[in-house]
């Protein structure tokens, strides 16, 4: 087996034949760690019989590792300039397709039906780029994916967030988006000295294993988000408050959003931050009903 993309010297042999410079503006903070390269992989619980999709190759560090350990690999590079690289330190593998194009632009149904007929589960496995980390994983959830689950590095912070539970602070509606399709947990906290260049916040990785069944099962999804994001507008003030203030003619309808919430056992008086899941779905069902 050749010697590891991500070792630091490899890595720099790599930079300076092809004289590549870092764009900091697409998020480029490449790993030079093998060994957390293995950890990534051995979170994403691939197989032979797994395909892999990966966001931004870079010169290919996580990219072999995924190649090494499944079936097949798909990977979407926006920078144009990494593929004369790519297709030179990849070359030892023949189960890696490389796309050229920003992965939010990706028609990701499509891929999956085309590229991966023969595998048995779809693991999306990436160190994603920084800037634009919440669209992504977004755009993965919301659209129905047949995916087994996604296991990316990502922002610390972002990566709290994600997997926060009820009465923290960092629990919002990102924790509840993601929640509501997955289960979300951080496997590992990333120190700055496995990139390079080295990012300038600290690092994490998470892994959302998806849902067979979403995590309550409400009348309208797009009440329920619209409920949650109404119930964090103002995080210090009451979850009535934010209701008649986020709900349409609200004010006016204020008793009969006191009385959905005593119907679902909710005091009025609490904030958007203590309800559960469940709790949310309890309430926009009821409230669904009384706006409808
Ligand atoms: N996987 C490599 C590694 O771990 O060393 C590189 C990871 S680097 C954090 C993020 C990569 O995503 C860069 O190669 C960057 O060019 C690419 N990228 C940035 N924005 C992208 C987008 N919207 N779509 C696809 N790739 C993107």
């Amino acid at each position: 087996m050749q010697k590891d993309i991500a070792t630091p010297i490899r890595t720099k042999e790599i930079l300076k034949k092809y004289g590549f410079s870092f764009k900091k503006s697409l998020g480029q903070n490449f790993l030079i760690d093998p060994n957390i390269l293995r950890n990534i992989t051995h979170f994403a619980q691939l197989t032979n019989e797994s395909g892999a999709i990966e966001i931004g190759p870079g010169i290919g560090a996580l990219t072999e590792h995924l190649a090494r350990t499944s079936k097949k690999v798909v990977a979407f590079e926006i920078d144009q300039r990494l593929f004369p690289i790519l297709e030179d330190t990849l070359s030892p593998y023949n189960n890696i397709s490389l796309i050229h194009q920003d992965i939010l632009d990706a028609d990701l149904q499509k891929v999956i039906t085309e590229e991966f007929k023969d595998v048995k589960d779809v693991m999306v496995v990436a160190n994603l780029p920084y800037y634009v980390t919440t669209p992504i994983i977004l755009k993965l959830l919301e659209a129905n994916l047949p995916l087994r689950g996604i296991v990316v590095m990502l922002q610390k912070e972002v990566a709290d967030r994600i997997a926060a539970k009820p009465g923290t602070k960092e629990y919002g509606s990102l924790s509840i988006a993601i929640q509501y399709y997955t289960i979300a947990e951080t496997v590992m906290i990333v120190p700055n000295t496995v990139f390079m260049p080295q990012p300038n916040v600290d690092s994490a990785v998470i892994r959302l294993m998806k849902r067979t069944e979403p995590a309550v099962v409400v009348k309208d999804e797009g009440f329920f988000f619209g409920v949650v994001r109404m119930s964090f507008a103002q995080r210090r003030k009451t979850i009535l408050n934010n209701l008649t203030n986020g709900l349409p003619n609200g004010k006016e309808k204020k008793a009969d959003i006191i009385k959905a919430l005593e119907t679902v056992g909710i005091d009025p008086k609490r904030r958007g931050e203590t309800l559960s899941i469940p709790e949310f779905g309890a309430l926009s069902d009821e409230l669904w009903d009384a706006f409808h």
